[in-house]
């Protein structure tokens, strides 16, 4: 059945192998958290991931994927991380499988001090700081609020703050720098100071923080990094480079073409909009030979993917097909023939979510 998405769990060991060398061994990580969410927690990813010692925690943003591996997880002495600061809603089931919840609602917490209570559990948090990406987390400017928090924090019985954590460059596409990080380091040395208290786990950052390792710019007192991209795909999400030692080719999505004919290149009638509401922009090439293949952007995410074949180009789609101009290729693409495409992020997470796409493991 197409489409297919292939996945070769050597080049997943390769990527996992790189990623712990790079900061536990080059870096001063004194734990680490690869993170499931971007390829669904897809098990037998999850397998490698859960039996790779130098891996302290398995994290995803949902609980529902941390549910389904947190019993394996503990079985081979990993832990489990909520990404997501969590839904007043969903803390029994935080409680009952995360180990570590990142969070930042006073309110939510004192929600989990009673849940964890019921439970009989002391539930380990990382209080989230924003620095300036403006997404999750207390303001790293507004002192008070994080000490006020942070005071009542230690009043619960059922809480311990194990640590901070800071996340950058998702909303806000701020790039964690020596300069911010070292910032976001203070704040942990402040909250230790005034409290007295230690914070284990200083958590600086998702896959756009790992480049810093590499230049030698990450502040000593980063002592954890969470990551998903560039273990999955290989990339420094900061600049889009490439990390050392690791493949972009773990995935490769699959395709069937199911119609080929010469057609114009501009579309004939007044144009409107396209399926999800947008005007569409074509260019004159005159006649073409266009090939359907049937997959939509209900399964991918047009923008991250790029065909093997150099010589075809992605000339757009809609839910359930893609355009293809296959005018240049030296292949003669027929009706039935496979057009292979590597994945950025956006279209690995959709393939891995869509109940359309068949994964095939390698
Ligand atoms: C998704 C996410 C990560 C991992 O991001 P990558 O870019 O895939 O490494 C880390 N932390 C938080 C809070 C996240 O939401």
């Amino acid at each position: 059945m197409y489409p297919q998405l292939e996945i070769h769990l050597d080049r997943i060991r390769q990527n996992l192998d790189a990623v712990c060398r790079i900061t536990k061994e080059e870096g001063h990580c004194k734990t680490l958290a690869i993170v499931t969410k971007g390829v669904c927690a897809d098990p037998e990813i999850v397998k490698i991931i859960i039996s790779e010692p130098r891996v302290d925690y398995v994290a995803d943003s949902r609980v529902k994927n941390i549910a389904s591996y947190a019993d394996l997880a503990h079985e081979k002495g990993r832990k489990t991380m909520l990404l997501r600061i969590p839904m007043p809603s969903e803390l029994i089931e935080v409680v009952r499988y995360v180990d570590l919840c990142q969070i930042s609602e006073l309110q939510t917490i004192r929600l989990l001090n009673r849940e964890a209570e019921k439970a009989g559990k002391k539930q380990d948090i990382l209080l989230m700081i924003d620095m300036g990406d403006l997404r999750e987390g207390l303001f790293f400017k507004n002192r008070e609020k994080i000490h006020q928090t942070v005071d009542e924090i230690l009043t619960m019985e059922n809480i311990n703050l194990r640590g901070i954590s800071v996340n950058l460059t998702c909303y806000g596409a701020i790039i964690p720098k020596n300069d911010n990080l070292s910032q976001f380091v203070a704040v942990a040395r402040e909250i230790e100071e005034q409290h007295g208290i230690r914070l284990d786990i200083v958590s600086g950052g998702n896959s756009s923080s790992i480049y810093l390792i590499g230049k030698g710019e990450m502040p000593e007192g980063i002592n954890n990094l969470r990551l998903g991209e560039s273990f999955l795909l290989g990339n420094d999400t900061a600049y889009c480079t490439k990390l050392p030692g690791t493949t972009d080719q773990a995935f490769i999505l699959r395709t069937q073409i199911v119609e080929v004919q010469q057609k114009p290149s501009l579309p004939i009638g007044e144009v409107g909009v396209d399926a999800f509401g947008q005007k569409p922009y074509y260019e004159d090439r005159g006649i073409m030979k266009r090939a359907i293949i049937a997959i939509g952007k209900q399964d991918v995410d047009l923008d991250s993917l790029t065909p093997l074949d150099t010589e075809i180009e992605i000339m757009g789609g809609s839910s359930d097909h893609v355009i293809l101009d296959v005018t240049k290729a030296s292949r003669d693409y027929k009706v039935g023939d496979i057009v292979e495409f590597t994945v950025g992020y956006g279209s690995m997470l959709k393939a891995t979510t869509s109940p359309y796409v068949e994964r095939v493991y390698k």
